[in-house]
């Protein structure tokens, strides 16, 4: 699944888990179900997830992540801020930990441990995964993940979701 749903789902676990440990793991626990949800990147149009259109969808998926969790921030109190962006940060951290090992294996990185741990969470990020055969269509799945980025994004900003 793309950045901004997972970073807006850890913005609205942390504005709901106020205990920061509970919390992490609450946002990256999210991580983990969204995936499984059939949401259409594992039929990517052939090419896309390599080369410069990859860097491009990635470039873009973290740009409209950081603008919907700036947009939300701004309608927090300050004092919430640094628990908000926690949460931002724990629902992404999965996919931060297979962008490393995907950096580290494109240099020929080897980390005694560190590169050990990566792929034993890759391989649990894997399972959870929803499979190709069973994924929605990649158009669908795109439609379906802005549709819901934009009705939490307007239901933030109604008020409804939060009202600190
Ligand atoms: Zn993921």
């Amino acid at each position: 699944m793309y950045s901004p749903l997972h970073a807006v789902t850890g913005f609205l676990i942390a504005r709901a888990v106020p205990h920061p440990l509970l919390m992490v793991i609450a946002g990256i626990a999210s991580h983990y179900a969204l995936d499984a949800v059939p949401h259409g990147d594992m039929r990517m149009p052939p090419g896309w997830s390599t080369g410069k259109r990859f860097a491009l969808i990635v470039g873009l998926d973290l740009s409209i992540a950081a603008i919907a969790i700036t947009m939300l921030l701004s309608a927090a109190t300050p004092a919430w801020r640094l628990q908000l962006v926690g949460g931002s940060v724990s629902g992404l951290l999965p996919d931060v930990l297979w962008g490393i090992r995907r950096l580290f294996n494109h240099l020929n990185w080897q980390i005694p441990i560190v590169s050990r741990l990566l792929d034993q969470h890759q391989r649990w990020h894997d399972f959870m995964h929803v499979k190709t055969p069973h994924d929605a269509p990649y158009r669908l799945g795109l439609v379906l993940q802005i549709a819901l980025l934009t009705a939490i994004l307007l239901l933030a900003y109604a008020g409804t979701a939060l009202s600190t």
